[in-house]
């Protein structure tokens, strides 16, 4: 099972009006939050042994704002702890406006070999409007800056179906992207439905002050941006996720495939198969304190810092596997991950029942014993889940 560590940088310089990540504007501890990660992993060590890292991913928040000193004291302490594999996949988010070409280069000797920027627009108008702290120009920079200080893998996040954007113009925001020759571009949609109303910029869609792109020219928008991409030579390995040959991120495939992954942090998530720290057979997914003092003091005193710890059965872990893996365009061997949980047949077989008459209207295809979504199919994947699971 590859294995993964996420470490969360949770500090940002200001909130995205559409933002729903935990991310604070507080000061930044930049020393004491290198020294409280280096205990949290002493606490977490019983959970390392025999395991070998095929990625690092330092997320956030806004990590590219961590002095690179102690962001490398971290990855020293990590390097020490937990063996990586030769080539293994070694990210950094960023935004742009917030990285310089000393702070990249000290970034890149420290160890990370992947960037990835969230541009999410390249319109200044957009940006405004979802509350961005940068520009169309901060953008550009950023790839440049990252390219001359060594990134030799360059990913690039957009967001479509936002505020004043039409299909046009998430086309001109791709081709943009594009034109700075990223190995690997994220490209969501913006849904904020699904934040019930959390946000500043969804309570303003509520309220009827902000309009959004309606229903039919997002769906424009993300077929054109899909048929653009794949011209591009960029294959979509992913409902949101396109690279160019050999660049998927392996952090990111982790999530679909099941994958065990360590988070550290402040309000970080792990997943482990059969914890040492928790005997019980199947799997554990834990969630950090979000409140930086019960983080801090936690991790001081020597325990684990966790807010939330949550056991999960082989039944709950493959129906995870099946919304998970069926996200991945090359779908998912519904008996492989069966097999691997201990599943029974009957339950494979009567997911492969409600497939058919899926697979009969074009959502979904059969190839051996691997499900995937089509095209189509991928658009209402939400959906399409519940049914296959029967909800
Ligand atoms: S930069 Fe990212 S994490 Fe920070 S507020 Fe904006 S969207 Fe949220």
């Amino acid at each position: 099972m590859d294995f993964g560590i996420y470490i969360h940088f949770p500090y940002c310089r200001s909130k995205c009006r559409y933002c729903d990540f935990f991310s604070m504007t507080s000061p930044i501890p930049h020393e004491a939050y290198a020294e409280a990660l280096i205990r949290e992993l002493e606490a977490r060590r019983p959970a390392l042994t025999g395991r070998k890292a095929v990625s690092l991913y330092i997320g956030g928040g806004t990590p590219t704002l961590w002095r690179p000193e102690a962001a490398e004291k971290v990855l020293k302490a990590l390097a020490r702890s937990v063996p990586a594999e030769e080539a293994a996949e070694q990210t950094i988010e960023a935004n742009p406006g917030t990285v310089d070409l000393g702070s990249l280069r000290a970034f890149c000797s420290a160890g990370l070999n992947r960037i990835s920027i969230g541009a999410q627009s390249f319109r200044d108008d957009v940006l405004r409007a979802i509350g961005r702290a940068h520009s169309r120009n901060d953008i550009v920079r950023a790839a440049e800056l990252a390219r001359e200080a060594g990134f030799g893998n360059l990913s690039l996040d957009l967001i479509y179906g936002l505020p004043g954007q039409t299909a046009k113009d998430a086309l001109s925001d791709a081709e943009e992207a594009l034109s700075l020759r990223p190995e690997h571009l994220s490209v969501y949609e913006l849904m904020v439905e699904n934040l019930e109303f959390r946000t500043p910029l969804a309570r303003d869609v509520q309220a009827g002050k902000v309009r959004l792109p309606d229903e039919e020219e997002t769906f424009l928008a993300g077929e054109a941006l899909l048929d653009l991409l794949e011209a591009s030579g960029m294959e979509r390995y992913e409902i949101s996720s396109f690279a160019r040959a050999g660049r998927r991120s392996r952090h990111n495939q982790l999530y679909w495939t099941g994958g065990e992954y360590l988070g550290l942090g402040i309000g970080a998530s792990g997943f482990l198969l059969n914890d040492p720290e928790h005997p019980e057979k199947g799997g554990r997914r834990w969630r950090n304190h979000r409140h930086p003092r019960r983080y801090f003091a936690d991790v001081a005193a020597g325990r684990l810092p966790e807010e939330i710890s949550e056991p999960l059965d082989a039944r709950t872990l493959f129906e995870e596997r099946v919304q998970l893996g069926l996200r991945q365009a090359g779908g998912l061997s519904l008996a492989q991950a069966g097999t691997a949980l201990g599943i029974a047949d009957r339950v494979i077989d009567s997911i492969w029942q409600r497939a058919e008459p899926l697979i009969q209207q074009g959502w979904m295809c059969r190839e051996g014993g691997t499900l995937r979504l089509t095209r189509k199919g991928l658009n209402f994947h939400t959906d399409l889940i519940l049914r296959l699971l029967g909800e």
